[in-house]
């Protein structure tokens, strides 16, 4: 009779494609991104991604393009949307379709929004799941849960209305 090794039914967990990338955690992370991605670091890029860790907010292009300006440095308004769809579409910058617009932050790998209703500001947060929850997701869908974004959306001065 053969004995069965309790061991022998061990699941390799195969890497999906995004943790073979570091996830960018500075702005040197994202320089570094670039370089890994042949994206050539120019002096409008680097003032873009430069100015997107320093404020840690979600800015439209127009916001971008002013900030840099009164800054005293110099870009062009097409210059601002090109690096801004070059950086989004590789994943270096994050952006958020909104309903009036476009709008960039600097992180990109997953986390979630809370969304102020009554300044149209978003906060990025790391908001992290139960166990059980991700549980009953993944049983519903047969989808097996590997990150999460999730969308909050509340009002700063709802008390001192009423
Ligand atoms: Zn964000």
């Amino acid at each position: 009779m053969e004995m069965t090794d309790p061991n022998s039914s061990t699941n390799p967990l195969c890497p999906t494609e995004q943790s073979l990338l570091k996830p960018i955690r500075s702005l040197e992370d994202a320089y570094r991104r670039c370089q890994t991605l042949g994206m050539r670091l120019s002096r409008q890029r680097k003032y873009i991604l430069e100015l997107l860790w320093n404020v840690e907010e979600h800015l439209s292009a127009r916001e971008i393009y002013d900030r840099l300006n009164q800054q005293g440095k110099e870009i062009g308004h097409t210059s601002v949307y090109q690096n801004l769809e070059a950086l989004s579409s590789q994943g270096v910058i994050e952006c958020v379709e909104r309903c009036d617009g476009r709008l960039y932050g600097n992180i990109s790998d997953a986390h979630s929004h809370v969304n102020c209703l009554d300044t149209r500001q978003i906060m990025d947060v790391h908001v992290e799941l139960p166990d059980e929850i991700i549980q009953q997701v993944e049983s519903r869908t047969g989808v097996k849960i590997s990150e999460y974004r999730i969308d909050f959306y509340g009002y700063r001065n709802r008390e001192s209305e009423q």
